[in-house]
């Protein structure tokens, strides 16, 4: 299913039915398996995916997702999420996305490393010419990158990589920063609110999450609800964040149990009183059960493609505004374009910096997503949408491609 609305679109704005053809159709899926032979005499085999929704302004980039649960749907749905974010944040990328379907949390480190080698043979093609540009998604990691980098020896096929070797500082905050920025701007500008007196809950304390708990702190919000795949913990006074860092390090470590903290369940989580819900897991959380019960003012989708159709429609008829996916977590595939750009230069960014041009970069798209909400009397999804149809439309055009 499409994740644009086009007749609703088309309501707002003039779009070519060619263009329209075109971002219906991913461009390229690519779907292979990974054969490993055991010790035992077994052999497992693990389903793979790549996916070009649309690159029209560039090669494909998107991260590969490491999940026991990933379909090819899955993937095509996040490529295209990422062709409307790269358009929208104005970088030279297409939308791509892939996936490998295992449970990275359950795997040892030989059998992962021989996965993520067996991936970059079947695709070499792809990588080593810069046609599809993987990053870190859920259930994969910098170092995952690194063995990508290993196998290719060129920096520049993948971004995300740790900063030793040739990866961007803050890269790996990233996300995080953009999602908690994006946050900042719409506690301050649409709920008109002080963020020092602000709450926050979190699903999902992994790389995205966390780090957008963390700024959010550090700017004085309350984070009072966290959510991951082993608890779900309360404090109505505030979590301390820096404290969850230590008790649960990484992703793989659960937040389940902190002792300054209540145990909750997922229906009392998504009906707690709040005044901003950041979903940063998984996909498909806020559905049409879970959106009546919401009491938060303000969705900041920092995972993709968290909230249904049905789901949505009931926020919005409850006057709870969203942040959507495409704009609220590009912190992390701005990071990447500098990354990406740095191995082709051998320029070198610090995190200052970055953290600078994340924020830089969420600010005037916020601003352009507003003016546009207002121009066309939308919801801020179909705003932002909006920009970036204008954007691949254009490009389309310049490339004779309708
Ligand atoms: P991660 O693997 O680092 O962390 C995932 C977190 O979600 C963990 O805390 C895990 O416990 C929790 N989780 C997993 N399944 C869950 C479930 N069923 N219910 C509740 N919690 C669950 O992943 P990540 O990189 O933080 O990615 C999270 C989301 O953000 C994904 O939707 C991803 O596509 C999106 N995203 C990630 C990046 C990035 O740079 N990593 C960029 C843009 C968007």
């Amino acid at each position: 299913m499409a994740l644009i609305k086009f007749d609703r679109m088309k309501e707002l704005m003039d779009i070519p039915r060619t263009a329209e053809t075109l971002l219906n159709n991913p461009e390229k899926e690519i779907k292979f398996s990974l054969n490993l032979k055991m010790n035992n005499e077994e052999i497992i085999c693990f389903d793979a995916f790549v996916v070009y929704h649309n690159v029209v302004l560039g090669p494909a980039k998107g991260g590969i997702r490491f999940s026991p649960y990933v379909s090819f749907g899955e993937v095509r749905t996040f490529a295209e999420i990422m062709t409307y974010k790269n358009a929208l944040m104005g970088l030279p990328f297409g939308g791509g996305k892939s996936g490998i379907k295992f449970d990275p949390y359950k795997m040892n480190d030989f059998t992962r490393i021989a996965i993520i080698k067996e991936y970059v043979h079947m695709i070499k093609e792809e990588l080593n010419s810069g046609a599809y540009i993987p990053a870190p998604d859920l259930g994969s990691s910098p170092q995952d990158m690194s063995i990508i980098y290993g196998e290719t020896h060129r920096p520049e096929t993948v971004t995300g990589k740790p900063v030793i070797i040739g990866g961007l500082p803050g890269r790996l905050q990233a996300t995080g920063r953009g999602v908690s920025h994006a946050a900042k701007l719409g506690i301050e500008n649409i709920l008109k609110k002080d963020i020092k007196k602000t709450d926050v809950i979190v699903q999902g304390f992994g790389n995205v999450g966390r780090w957008t708990a963390y700024f959010l702190h550090q700017m004085g919000a309350r984070i009072i609800g966290l959510y991951d795949i082993g608890g779900i913990i309360y404090n109505k006074k505030g979590l301390d964040i820096e404290k969850l860092f230590k008790y649960a390090p990484t992703s793989k470590d659960s937040i389940k149990g902190f002792p300054e903290s209540e145990s909750i369940s997922a229906e009392q989580f998504f009906s707690l009183e709040t005044d901003v819900l950041i979903p940063a897991a998984v996909e498909n959380v806020i559905t049409r059960d879970t959106a009546s019960a919401i009491k938060a003012k303000l969705i900041v989708e920092g995972a993709n493609d968290p909230t249904t159709a049905e789901g949505e429609e009931i926020l919005l008829k409850n006057g709870i505004h969203v942040l959507p996916d495409f704009f609220a977590n590009s912190g992390g595939v701005v990071a990447s374009y500098f990354e990406w750009r740095n191995a082709k230069s051998g320029n070198q960014t610090c995190e200052k910096e970055v953290f600078e041009l994340i924020d830089k970069k969420i600010d005037t798209v916020f601003w352009q997503g507003m003016e546009a909400r207002k121009r066309l009397k939308a919801s801020l999804r179909e705003s932002f949408f909006s920009i970036s149809l204008g954007t691949l439309i254009e490009a389309m055009k310049a490339r004779l491609w309708i």
